[in-house]
Protein backbone atom coordinates (compact mmCIF):
# COMPACT_ATOMS: atom_id res chain seq x y z
CA UNK A 1 0.00 0.00 0.00
CA UNK A 2 0.97 3.33 -0.85
CA UNK A 3 4.64 3.36 -0.97
CA UNK A 4 4.21 5.42 -4.12
CA UNK A 5 2.37 7.93 -2.64
CA UNK A 6 3.58 11.33 -0.76
CA UNK A 7 3.98 11.06 2.54
CA UNK A 8 2.06 14.02 4.46
CA UNK A 9 5.40 16.43 4.99
CA UNK A 10 6.14 15.83 0.94
CA UNK A 11 2.45 16.45 -0.15
CA UNK A 12 2.23 19.23 2.71
CA UNK A 13 6.04 20.55 0.80
CA UNK A 14 4.21 20.69 -2.77
CA UNK A 15 1.52 22.95 -1.87
CA UNK A 16 3.46 25.35 0.23
CA UNK A 17 5.51 25.60 -3.18
CA UNK A 18 2.53 25.84 -5.05
CA UNK A 19 0.99 28.24 -2.39
CA UNK A 20 4.06 30.58 -2.71
CA UNK A 21 3.71 30.83 -6.60
CA UNK A 22 0.56 32.17 -6.35
CA UNK A 23 1.37 34.45 -3.49
CA UNK A 24 3.00 36.48 -6.21
CA UNK A 25 -0.02 36.75 -8.97
CA UNK A 26 -1.46 39.71 -9.31
CA UNK A 27 -4.01 40.06 -7.36
CA UNK A 28 -7.67 42.41 -7.45
CA UNK A 29 -7.39 44.71 -4.50
CA UNK A 30 -10.24 47.19 -2.97
CA UNK A 31 -11.12 49.46 -0.47
CA UNK A 32 -13.36 48.12 2.75
CA UNK A 33 -13.85 50.22 6.14
CA UNK A 34 -11.59 49.90 8.63
CA UNK A 35 -14.54 48.79 10.63
CA UNK A 36 -15.39 45.56 8.26
CA UNK A 37 -11.71 45.01 7.96
CA UNK A 38 -11.21 41.79 10.18
CA UNK A 39 -9.98 39.17 8.75
CA UNK A 40 -9.24 41.05 5.56
CA UNK A 41 -5.72 40.91 3.76
CA UNK A 42 -3.94 44.35 4.16
CA UNK A 43 -2.78 44.81 0.16
CA UNK A 44 -0.57 47.68 0.82
CA UNK A 45 1.00 48.62 3.88
CA UNK A 46 -0.05 50.62 6.98
CA UNK A 47 2.37 53.28 7.58
CA UNK A 48 2.88 55.78 10.72
CA UNK A 49 1.18 59.23 9.56
CA UNK A 50 3.00 60.77 12.62
CA UNK A 51 5.60 60.09 14.47
CA UNK A 52 4.40 57.85 17.62
CA UNK A 53 3.74 59.25 20.20
CA UNK A 54 3.76 62.56 18.51
CA UNK A 55 4.28 64.26 21.76
CA UNK A 56 6.75 62.91 24.91
CA UNK A 57 3.92 60.91 26.55
CA UNK A 58 3.37 60.73 30.69
CA UNK A 59 2.68 56.82 31.06
CA UNK A 60 1.85 57.49 34.93
CA UNK A 61 -0.76 59.82 37.01
CA UNK A 62 2.55 61.82 38.68
CA UNK A 63 4.42 65.00 38.54
CA UNK A 64 7.01 65.19 35.49
CA UNK A 65 9.89 66.80 37.19
CA UNK A 66 13.79 67.46 36.38
CA UNK A 67 15.17 64.21 37.81
CA UNK A 68 18.05 65.84 39.75
CA UNK A 69 15.82 67.83 42.14
CA UNK A 70 13.60 65.63 42.42
CA UNK A 71 14.39 64.66 46.06
CA UNK A 72 14.01 68.33 47.37
CA UNK A 73 10.62 70.37 48.28
CA UNK A 74 9.45 71.21 44.51
CA UNK A 75 6.59 73.87 44.17
CA UNK A 76 3.72 72.47 41.80
CA UNK A 77 3.30 74.66 38.71
CA UNK A 78 0.28 73.58 37.58
CA UNK A 79 -1.71 70.14 35.95
CA UNK A 80 -1.85 68.81 32.86
CA UNK A 81 -4.45 66.07 31.73
CA UNK A 82 -4.47 64.01 28.83
CA UNK A 83 -5.47 65.86 25.75
CA UNK A 84 -4.11 69.73 26.90
CA UNK A 85 -1.98 71.21 24.64
CA UNK A 86 2.03 71.32 25.66
CA UNK A 87 2.31 72.66 28.58
CA UNK A 88 5.00 76.10 28.88
CA UNK A 89 8.73 74.73 29.98
CA UNK A 90 9.31 73.62 33.05
CA UNK A 91 10.88 76.46 35.29
CA UNK A 92 13.90 75.22 37.54
CA UNK A 93 12.20 74.44 40.71
CA UNK A 94 9.02 73.42 40.16
CA UNK A 95 7.14 70.34 39.26
CA UNK A 96 4.18 70.00 37.12
CA UNK A 97 1.16 67.85 38.10
CA UNK A 98 0.82 65.54 35.25
CA UNK A 99 -2.12 62.28 33.95
CA UNK A 100 -1.22 59.49 32.54
CA UNK A 101 -0.98 60.15 28.52
CA UNK A 102 -0.48 63.94 28.70
CA UNK A 103 2.16 65.40 27.00
CA UNK A 104 5.18 66.00 29.26
CA UNK A 105 6.40 69.49 29.19
CA UNK A 106 10.09 71.01 28.25
CA UNK A 107 12.34 70.94 30.81
CA UNK A 108 11.29 67.91 32.66
CA UNK A 109 13.05 64.32 32.23
CA UNK A 110 10.99 62.25 34.17
CA UNK A 111 7.82 61.79 35.64
CA UNK A 112 7.47 60.91 39.29
CA UNK A 113 4.20 58.46 39.87
CA UNK A 114 2.05 59.82 42.05
CA UNK A 115 2.74 56.52 45.06
CA UNK A 116 6.14 57.51 45.05
CA UNK A 117 5.26 61.27 46.01
CA UNK A 118 5.42 63.25 49.51
CA UNK A 119 2.88 66.54 49.62
CA UNK A 120 2.69 68.96 52.18
CA UNK A 121 0.70 71.26 52.24
CA UNK A 122 2.21 75.04 51.90
CA UNK A 123 0.00 77.95 53.79
CA UNK A 124 -4.01 77.84 53.06
CA UNK A 125 -4.23 75.92 49.57
CA UNK A 126 -0.34 76.03 48.56
CA UNK A 127 1.24 72.24 48.17
CA UNK A 128 4.86 71.44 47.49
CA UNK A 129 6.14 67.87 46.43
CA UNK A 130 9.26 65.87 46.64
CA UNK A 131 10.18 61.90 46.06
CA UNK A 132 9.26 59.75 48.83
CA UNK A 133 12.91 60.20 50.97
CA UNK A 134 14.95 56.37 49.79
CA UNK A 135 13.50 56.85 46.23
CA UNK A 136 15.43 57.23 43.25
CA UNK A 137 13.94 58.23 39.78
CA UNK A 138 15.87 57.49 36.70
CA UNK A 139 16.19 60.23 33.88
CA UNK A 140 13.57 59.47 31.16
CA UNK A 141 11.09 57.24 33.77
CA UNK A 142 7.68 57.01 32.75
CA UNK A 143 8.02 59.01 30.05
CA UNK A 144 7.87 57.54 26.50
CA UNK A 145 9.66 60.19 23.82
CA UNK A 146 8.28 61.62 21.31
CA UNK A 147 9.09 58.91 17.52
CA UNK A 148 10.03 56.20 20.24
CA UNK A 149 7.47 53.80 18.73
CA UNK A 150 7.78 54.83 15.30
CA UNK A 151 8.65 57.70 13.16
CA UNK A 152 6.27 59.49 10.56
CA UNK A 153 6.33 57.31 7.76
CA UNK A 154 7.31 53.67 9.15
CA UNK A 155 5.98 50.67 8.06
CA UNK A 156 3.79 49.42 10.89
CA UNK A 157 1.64 46.39 9.40
CA UNK A 158 3.70 45.10 6.12
CA UNK A 159 0.91 43.96 2.58
CA UNK A 160 0.16 40.45 3.44
CA UNK A 161 -0.68 40.46 7.08
CA UNK A 162 -4.02 39.91 7.38
CA UNK A 163 -6.18 41.98 9.91
CA UNK A 164 -6.42 40.82 13.30
CA UNK A 165 -7.73 43.36 16.48
CA UNK A 166 -4.38 44.78 17.35
CA UNK A 167 -3.66 45.56 13.28
CA UNK A 168 -7.05 47.49 13.38
CA UNK A 169 -5.78 49.28 16.60
CA UNK A 170 -2.49 50.36 14.99
CA UNK A 171 -4.51 51.16 11.79
CA UNK A 172 -6.95 52.98 13.67
CA UNK A 173 -4.31 54.96 15.59
CA UNK A 174 -3.02 55.88 12.11
CA UNK A 175 -6.38 57.40 11.16
CA UNK A 176 -6.94 54.64 8.52
CA UNK A 177 -10.92 54.70 8.63
CA UNK A 178 -10.77 52.86 5.04
CA UNK A 179 -7.53 50.58 3.94
CA UNK A 180 -7.10 48.61 0.98
CA UNK A 181 -7.17 45.08 1.24
CA UNK A 182 -6.99 41.65 -1.40
CA UNK A 183 -10.30 40.52 -3.05
CA UNK A 184 -11.42 37.83 -1.18
CA UNK A 185 -10.93 34.09 -3.31
CA UNK A 186 -14.27 32.89 -4.53
CA UNK A 187 -13.80 29.92 -3.81
CA UNK A 188 -16.63 26.85 -5.63
CA UNK A 189 -17.38 23.93 -3.43
CA UNK A 190 -18.99 21.24 -5.45
CA UNK A 191 -20.55 17.88 -3.76
CA UNK A 192 -21.03 14.74 -5.34
CA UNK A 193 -22.65 11.88 -4.23
CA UNK A 194 -25.87 10.09 -5.64
CA UNK A 195 -26.94 9.63 -1.36
CA UNK A 196 -26.64 13.20 -1.05
CA UNK A 197 -30.09 15.54 0.02
CA UNK A 198 -30.60 19.13 0.84
CA UNK A 199 -30.07 19.90 5.11
CA UNK A 200 -34.04 20.66 4.55
CA UNK A 201 -35.39 17.35 3.39
CA UNK A 202 -35.77 14.30 5.17
CA UNK A 203 -33.63 11.42 3.85
CA UNK A 204 -35.36 8.45 2.54
CA UNK A 205 -33.71 5.21 3.06
CA UNK A 206 -29.90 4.74 2.06
CA UNK A 207 -29.80 8.67 1.68
CA UNK A 208 -28.12 11.26 3.72
CA UNK A 209 -27.99 14.98 4.44
CA UNK A 210 -25.09 17.15 2.49
CA UNK A 211 -23.36 18.36 5.25
CA UNK A 212 -19.85 18.71 3.51
CA UNK A 213 -21.32 21.67 1.33
CA UNK A 214 -21.76 23.60 3.83
CA UNK A 215 -19.02 22.44 5.98
CA UNK A 216 -16.70 23.51 3.55
CA UNK A 217 -18.39 26.97 2.92
CA UNK A 218 -17.74 27.59 6.69
CA UNK A 219 -14.39 26.46 6.75
CA UNK A 220 -13.61 28.76 3.59
CA UNK A 221 -15.26 31.35 5.19
CA UNK A 222 -13.17 31.71 8.50
CA UNK A 223 -9.87 30.75 6.20
CA UNK A 224 -10.65 34.31 3.87
CA UNK A 225 -12.50 33.00 0.98
CA UNK A 226 -15.62 33.58 -0.24
CA UNK A 227 -17.36 30.51 -0.99
CA UNK A 228 -19.36 29.95 -4.09
CA UNK A 229 -21.79 26.64 -2.90
CA UNK A 230 -23.07 25.22 -6.12
CA UNK A 231 -25.86 22.51 -6.26
CA UNK A 232 -24.63 18.71 -4.99
CA UNK A 233 -24.27 16.85 -8.40
CA UNK A 234 -24.68 12.83 -8.53
CA UNK A 235 -22.00 10.13 -9.14
CA UNK A 236 -22.53 10.57 -12.94
CA UNK A 237 -19.39 11.29 -14.85
CA UNK A 238 -21.17 13.96 -17.40
CA UNK A 239 -23.17 15.34 -14.63
CA UNK A 240 -19.46 15.90 -13.23
CA UNK A 241 -18.03 17.59 -15.58
CA UNK A 242 -20.81 20.32 -16.60
CA UNK A 243 -20.85 20.92 -13.10
CA UNK A 244 -16.90 21.21 -13.35
CA UNK A 245 -17.27 23.38 -16.17
CA UNK A 246 -19.77 25.69 -14.69
CA UNK A 247 -17.52 26.21 -12.13
CA UNK A 248 -14.01 27.70 -14.06
CA UNK A 249 -14.81 30.94 -13.09
CA UNK A 250 -13.86 30.52 -9.71
CA UNK A 251 -9.85 30.99 -7.82
CA UNK A 252 -10.28 27.52 -6.36
CA UNK A 253 -12.16 24.78 -7.14
CA UNK A 254 -13.08 22.16 -3.96
CA UNK A 255 -15.13 18.87 -4.53
CA UNK A 256 -16.81 16.64 -1.93
CA UNK A 257 -16.52 12.83 -2.80
CA UNK A 258 -15.87 10.40 -5.84
CA UNK A 259 -12.54 10.36 -5.31
CA UNK A 260 -12.15 6.94 -3.71
CA UNK A 261 -11.33 4.15 -5.54
CA UNK A 262 -14.89 2.94 -5.69
CA UNK A 263 -16.92 2.19 -9.24
CA UNK A 264 -18.46 5.04 -8.73
CA UNK A 265 -15.70 7.57 -8.28
CA UNK A 266 -15.86 9.91 -10.85
CA UNK A 267 -14.40 13.04 -10.39
CA UNK A 268 -10.90 12.15 -11.47
CA UNK A 269 -11.60 10.96 -14.91
CA UNK A 270 -14.01 13.99 -14.69
CA UNK A 271 -11.38 16.48 -13.82
CA UNK A 272 -8.75 14.32 -16.25
CA UNK A 273 -11.70 14.93 -19.17
CA UNK A 274 -11.04 19.14 -18.90
CA UNK A 275 -7.14 18.45 -19.36
CA UNK A 276 -6.50 18.44 -15.45
CA UNK A 277 -3.17 18.30 -14.13
CA UNK A 278 -2.55 16.17 -10.77
CA UNK A 279 -0.01 17.31 -8.30
CA UNK A 280 -0.77 14.26 -6.04
CA UNK A 281 -3.63 11.63 -6.36
CA UNK A 282 -3.45 10.23 -2.15
CA UNK A 283 -1.43 11.22 0.64
CA UNK A 284 -0.22 8.53 3.24
CA UNK A 285 -2.15 10.30 6.13
CA UNK A 286 -5.88 8.53 7.72
CA UNK A 287 -8.32 10.34 7.29
CA UNK A 288 -8.02 11.71 4.00
CA UNK A 289 -5.47 9.12 2.24
CA UNK A 290 -7.41 9.65 -1.16
CA UNK A 291 -6.96 13.24 -1.30
CA UNK A 292 -6.02 14.91 -4.96
CA UNK A 293 -4.64 18.07 -5.81
CA UNK A 294 -4.23 19.70 -8.98
CA UNK A 295 -4.88 22.15 -11.36
CA UNK A 296 -7.61 23.14 -14.84
CA UNK A 297 -6.29 24.89 -17.13
CA UNK A 298 -8.37 27.89 -17.72
CA UNK A 299 -7.74 31.04 -20.06
CA UNK A 300 -5.07 33.34 -19.18
CA UNK A 301 -4.27 30.75 -15.53
CA UNK A 302 -4.08 27.78 -14.05
CA UNK A 303 -7.67 26.96 -11.35
CA UNK A 304 -6.54 24.78 -8.68
CA UNK A 305 -8.41 22.59 -7.31
CA UNK A 306 -8.41 19.91 -4.29
CA UNK A 307 -10.72 16.35 -4.55
CA UNK A 308 -11.65 15.55 -0.70
CA UNK A 309 -12.65 12.55 -0.05
CA UNK A 310 -16.35 12.69 1.02
CA UNK A 311 -16.05 11.36 4.96
CA UNK A 312 -17.09 14.95 6.28
CA UNK A 313 -13.94 14.29 8.86
CA UNK A 314 -11.56 13.59 5.93
CA UNK A 315 -13.23 16.55 4.12
CA UNK A 316 -12.14 19.07 7.04
CA UNK A 317 -8.64 17.67 7.82
CA UNK A 318 -7.63 17.78 4.00
CA UNK A 319 -9.00 21.30 3.79
CA UNK A 320 -7.12 22.40 7.10
CA UNK A 321 -4.33 20.91 5.81
CA UNK A 322 -4.08 21.65 2.40
CA UNK A 323 -7.10 23.35 0.56
CA UNK A 324 -6.31 26.24 3.29
CA UNK A 325 -3.13 27.30 2.34
CA UNK A 326 -3.67 27.99 -1.40
CA UNK A 327 -6.71 29.81 -0.34
CA UNK A 328 -4.59 31.85 2.03
CA UNK A 329 -2.20 32.36 -0.89
CA UNK A 330 -5.13 33.31 -3.01
CA UNK A 331 -6.06 36.29 -0.59
CA UNK A 332 -2.81 37.38 -0.45
CA UNK A 333 -1.81 36.54 2.96
CA UNK A 334 1.86 35.58 3.31
CA UNK A 335 1.41 33.28 6.31
CA UNK A 336 -0.13 30.32 4.49
CA UNK A 337 1.29 27.39 6.20
CA UNK A 338 -1.38 25.24 8.94
CA UNK A 339 -0.50 26.71 12.39
CA UNK A 340 -0.20 23.84 14.50
CA UNK A 341 0.27 24.05 18.54
CA UNK A 342 1.72 21.95 20.97
CA UNK A 343 -0.63 20.28 24.03
CA UNK A 344 -0.13 17.62 26.49
CA UNK A 345 -2.02 14.40 25.49
CA UNK A 346 -4.31 13.71 28.06
CA UNK A 347 -4.92 9.68 26.95
CA UNK A 348 -2.63 7.69 24.92
CA UNK A 349 -2.93 7.66 21.36
CA UNK A 350 -2.39 5.00 18.50
CA UNK A 351 -0.55 5.48 15.58
CA UNK A 352 -0.91 3.76 12.57
CA UNK A 353 2.17 2.45 9.95
CA UNK A 354 3.13 4.46 7.08
CA UNK A 355 0.31 7.44 7.92
CA UNK A 356 0.42 10.56 9.22
CA UNK A 357 -2.86 10.81 11.61
CA UNK A 358 -5.19 13.29 12.33
CA UNK A 359 -7.25 12.41 14.98
CA UNK A 360 -10.17 14.48 15.93
CA UNK A 361 -9.66 15.78 19.38
CA UNK A 362 -10.51 18.22 22.36
CA UNK A 363 -8.35 20.55 23.46
CA UNK A 364 -9.20 22.15 26.96
CA UNK A 365 -6.74 25.24 28.88
CA UNK A 366 -7.20 25.77 32.50
CA UNK A 367 -6.23 29.38 31.68
CA UNK A 368 -3.32 29.78 33.87
CA UNK A 369 -0.21 31.38 31.99
CA UNK A 370 3.00 28.35 32.07
CA UNK A 371 0.19 25.92 31.62
CA UNK A 372 0.29 23.58 28.48
CA UNK A 373 -3.37 23.05 27.17
CA UNK A 374 -3.93 19.44 27.34
CA UNK A 375 -5.51 17.43 24.45
CA UNK A 376 -7.39 13.91 24.83
CA UNK A 377 -9.41 12.53 21.55
CA UNK A 378 -12.65 12.06 20.57
CA UNK A 379 -13.81 8.81 21.20
CA UNK A 380 -15.15 8.27 17.49
CA UNK A 381 -16.21 5.45 15.10
CA UNK A 382 -14.04 6.43 11.79
CA UNK A 383 -13.93 9.70 9.75
CA UNK A 384 -17.83 9.67 8.72
CA UNK A 385 -19.12 10.37 12.63
CA UNK A 386 -20.54 13.78 12.96
CA UNK A 387 -21.90 13.52 16.05
CA UNK A 388 -18.07 12.54 17.58
CA UNK A 389 -16.55 15.57 15.80
CA UNK A 390 -19.21 18.27 16.94
CA UNK A 391 -16.90 17.38 20.34
CA UNK A 392 -14.03 18.11 18.70
CA UNK A 393 -11.81 21.58 18.67
CA UNK A 394 -8.59 20.24 16.86
CA UNK A 395 -6.89 17.36 15.04
CA UNK A 396 -3.79 15.38 17.01
CA UNK A 397 -0.98 14.98 14.89
CA UNK A 398 0.30 11.21 15.28
CA UNK A 399 2.95 11.63 12.60
CA UNK A 400 4.49 8.72 10.87
CA UNK A 401 6.79 5.99 12.05
CA UNK A 402 5.41 6.78 15.53
CA UNK A 403 3.59 3.45 17.05
CA UNK A 404 2.10 5.07 19.94
CA UNK A 405 2.11 8.21 21.95
CA UNK A 406 1.75 8.35 25.84
CA UNK A 407 -0.39 10.05 27.89
CA UNK A 408 1.99 12.99 29.22
CA UNK A 409 3.32 13.35 26.25
CA UNK A 410 3.82 16.45 24.28
CA UNK A 411 1.91 16.26 20.92
CA UNK A 412 1.15 18.99 17.90
CA UNK A 413 -2.66 19.81 17.16
CA UNK A 414 -4.39 21.66 14.53
CA UNK A 415 -6.89 23.81 15.93
CA UNK A 416 -10.28 23.47 13.63
P1 LIG B 1 -16.90 9.17 -1.11
O1 LIG B 1 -15.67 9.96 -0.87
O2 LIG B 1 -17.75 9.75 -2.19
O3 LIG B 1 -16.58 7.72 -1.34
O4 LIG B 1 -17.75 9.26 0.20
C1 LIG B 1 -17.26 8.72 1.41
C2 LIG B 1 -18.29 8.81 2.50
O5 LIG B 1 -18.60 10.16 2.74
C3 LIG B 1 -19.61 8.16 2.16
O6 LIG B 1 -20.11 7.51 3.32
C4 LIG B 1 -20.47 9.30 1.77
O7 LIG B 1 -21.85 9.05 1.99
C5 LIG B 1 -19.99 10.40 2.65
N1 LIG B 1 -20.21 11.70 2.00
C6 LIG B 1 -19.88 11.99 0.74
N2 LIG B 1 -20.24 13.25 0.43
C7 LIG B 1 -20.80 13.76 1.55
C8 LIG B 1 -21.38 15.02 1.86
N3 LIG B 1 -21.44 16.00 0.94
N4 LIG B 1 -21.87 15.21 3.10
C9 LIG B 1 -21.79 14.24 4.02
N5 LIG B 1 -21.26 13.02 3.79
C10 LIG B 1 -20.78 12.77 2.56
MG1 LIG C 1 -19.39 9.18 -3.17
Amino acid sequence: MGASLPSYAEAAAKVRDYGSQLLVRAKRIEPVALSNALGRVLARPVRADRDMPAFPRSTRDGFAVRTAEASGWLDIGGSIRAGDPPAPRLPAGLAWEIMTGAAVPEGADAVAMLEHIETEQVGQDGARVRLVPGRQLETGENIVPAAAEARAGDELIPAGTRFGPSQIAAAATCGYAIVEVFARPRVAILTTGDELVAIDATPGPGQIRNSNGIMLASLVAQAGGEPWLLPAVPDHRGDIESALRAALDADLLLISGGVSAGKFDLVEPALAGLGATFHFTGVRMQPGKPLVFGDLPVPGRLLPFFGHPGNPISTAATFLLFAAPILRALAGEEAIAPQFAAARLARDARGKPNLTRFIPARKASDGLPGSMPSVVPVPWQGSGDLAAFAHANCFLVIPEGTDRSSAGDTAMILPI
